[in-house]
C-alpha cells in the first residue's frame, strides 16, 4: 500500500468510528494541489528545469501549514500523503492550522550552494501566488533547513515590497525564527514520555533510540535529563549500544569526530534496534521500519514514533494484537509544527519570547494534547492510532459543521 493509501484508508476508519463517514469525499482529496515547473539558472550558465508541487490539503481550521522537501524521489501520492497527515496533526495538538506540504524533485547533492540559493527563490516565486501567512504557511522538511527558509522568506518578502516573516517557519533565530525551535520535535515527544512514566509509575525505564538526527538528538538530551536509561541509539551507520547507558554527550562528541553514533558497550547491527526489549522504542529516522517483517520481533511496551509514518498499517494491526501502546507521529511529533505555530505568532505581534518560556508553552500545549488523547484511547479501550486519528478527525469535521 502507498503512503496515501494507507493515510486515506486510516482517515476513513477514523470518520467510520465517529459516525461521520459522509465527510471522505470531502477530505481525501487536497483542496487545492499546484505543480510548479520553473528554470534555475546553473553556475555553468545552462538554465535547468526543475519540477514542484504545493498541496493545501485543508484550510478548514486555519492556514495551510507544511514542510517542504527537496528530494529526488518526491511525487504527487507523496505530497497528497503527507499534507492529509498535517491537517491530522495540527487538529490533535490544537494548533489552528490546517494542512499543507510541498516540496521539489531534487537531488541536492548535485547543486552548489548558490544554485540550491535559487533553486529555493524560484520554487518559492512558482508557488507564491497560493501561499501567505493567512494562507498557507512553509517550513522545512526533509533536505531543508533554516537556511533555505531564510532565503524564501527574503525572496517573497522583496516580491511584496514589505518585510512578511511570518510567510514561513523553521528560519534561524537570526532571521525572525522562534528560539527553542531546534528542541521542540524532540523534548515534544520526551515531555510525553514523562507523563507516561508519571502515570504508570515506571521504574528503572529503558528506551532505544533509531536515529540521532536533528528531531532524534534532542529527544536523548531530554530523556536523560529525565533519568530514562538509553540503551542504544542507531544512525545511518550503526547502533551504540550499552544495556548500561549511553551518555547523550559521548554520542555527541563521537558523532562530531566520526560522523556516527560509535558503537559503544556491547556491539549491535544497526536494525537490531528494533528488537530490544526496552519499554520505549523511538523512531525517529525514516519511515516504514516497522513493517511485516520486522513488526513481529518488537518487544518493547511503548512505540513513540517521532519519525513521520515509521509503522506501516499492516505492522499496526499486529502490534495492536500485542498490546503494544502506540504513541503516534501525528502526537509524538506534534512539538516541532506547535513551535512553528509560536514562531508565526511571535513575526505577527513584534513580540519575541525566551527559549525558557517557548518550551515551557510547548510543554503544556503537548501535555495537554497527550492527555486529551490518552483519556480518549482508556475510554473506548481502542489502539493508539486509532485514537488519535478520532480525535483529529472529529476536530476537523466540527469545524465543517460550524463554519458551513
Ligand atoms: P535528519 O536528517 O536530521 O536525521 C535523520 C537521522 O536518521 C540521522 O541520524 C540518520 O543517520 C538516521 N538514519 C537514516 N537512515 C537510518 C536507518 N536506516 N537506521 C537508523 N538511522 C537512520 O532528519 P530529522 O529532521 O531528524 O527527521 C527524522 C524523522 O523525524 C523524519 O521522519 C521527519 O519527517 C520526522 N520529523 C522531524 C521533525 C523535525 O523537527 N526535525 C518534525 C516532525 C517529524
Amino acid at each position: 500500500m502507498s503512503q496515501l493509501e494507507d493515510a486515506r484508508e486510516n482517515l476513513r476508519e477514523a470518520l467510520k468510528s465517529i459516525g461521520k463517514e459522509e465527510y471522505y469525499s470531502r477530505l481525501e482529496n487536497p483542496e487545492r494541489f499546484v505543480e510548479v515547473n520553473f528554470p534555475v539558472s546553473m553556475d555553468s550558465g545552462e538554465k535547468k528545469m526543475f519540477k514542484g508541487f504545493r498541496s493545501q490539503h485543508s484550510t478548514l481550521r486555519g492556514p495551510g501549514k507544511g514542510g517542504i522537501r527537496f528530494s529526488p524521489d518526491v511525487n504527487e501520492d507523496e505530497v497528497k500523503a503527507l499534507s492529509l497527515w498535517m491537517s491530522l496533526k495540527c487538529a490533535v495538538a490544537d494548533i489552528p492550522y490546517g494542512g499543507a506540504k510541498g516540496g521539489v524533485v531534487v537531488d541536492t547533492g548535485n547543486l552548489s550552494e548558490s544554485e540550491e540559493e535559487r533553486l529555493s527563490r524560484r520554487y518559492i516565486d512558482a508557488i507564491a501566488e497560493v501561499i501567505g501567512e493567512n494562507r498557507d504557511i512553509p517550513a522545512p522538511d526533509m533536505n531543508t533547513s533554516s537556511r533555505n527558509m531564510a532565503w524564501m522568506m527574503e525572496e517573497y518578502s522583496n516580491d511584496n515590497r514589505e518585510l512578511i516573516p511570518g510567510v514561513i517557519t523553521g528560519k534561524p533565530v537570526e532571521a525572525f525564527g522562534s528560539k527553542g525551535r531546534s528542541e521542540a520535535t524532540g523534548y515534544g515527544a520526551a515531555y510525553i514520555i514523562e507523563e507516561i512514566i508519571e502515570e504508570e509509575n515506571l521504574k528503572d525505564v529503558t528506551a532505544a533510540v533509531q536515529g540521532f538526527g536533528n528531531a532524534a538528538a534532542p529527544a536523548v538530551e531530554k530523556l536523560e535529563q529525565l533519568g530514562v536509561n538509553v540503551v542504544a541509539v542507531s544512525d545511518s551507520l550503526g547502533t551504540a549500544y550499552d544495556e548500561n547507558g549511553l551518555s547523550y554527550e559521548n554520542l555527541v562528541k563521537c558523532e562530531r569526530k566520526h560522523g556516527e553514533v560509535c558503537p559503544a558497550g556491547e556491539k549491535l547491527s544497526r536494525d537490531k534496534i528494533l528488537e530490544l526489549d526496552v519499554d520505549f522504542l523511538i523512531p525517529a529516522a525514516i519511515e516504514g521500519v516497522i513493517n511485516e517483517e520486522t513488526v513481529e520481533d518488537v518487544k518493547a511496551d511503548y512505540i513513540v514514533e517521532i519519525a513521520n509514518g515509521p509503522t506501516t498499517r499492516k505492522a499496526d494491526k499486529v502490534l495492536e494484537q500485542k498490546d503494544v501502546r502506540m504513541i503516534p507521529d501525528i502526537l509524538a511529533n506534534s512539538g516541532g509544527v506547535t513551535v512553528s505555530y509560536y514562531e508565526w505568532v511571535q513575526n505577527r505581534t513584534g513580540d519575541y519570547w525566551s527559549k525558557e518560556k517557548v518550551l515551557e508553552k510547548l510543554s503544556e500545549n503537548i501535555r495537554d494534547a497527550y492527555r486529551q488523547f490518552r483519556d480518549l484511547r482508556d475510554e473506548e479501550e481502542i489502539y493508539g492510532r486509532e485514537g488519535a486519528y478520532r480525535i483529529a478527525t472529529s476536530k476537523i469535521v466540527e469545524a465543517i459543521e460550524t463554519r458551513e
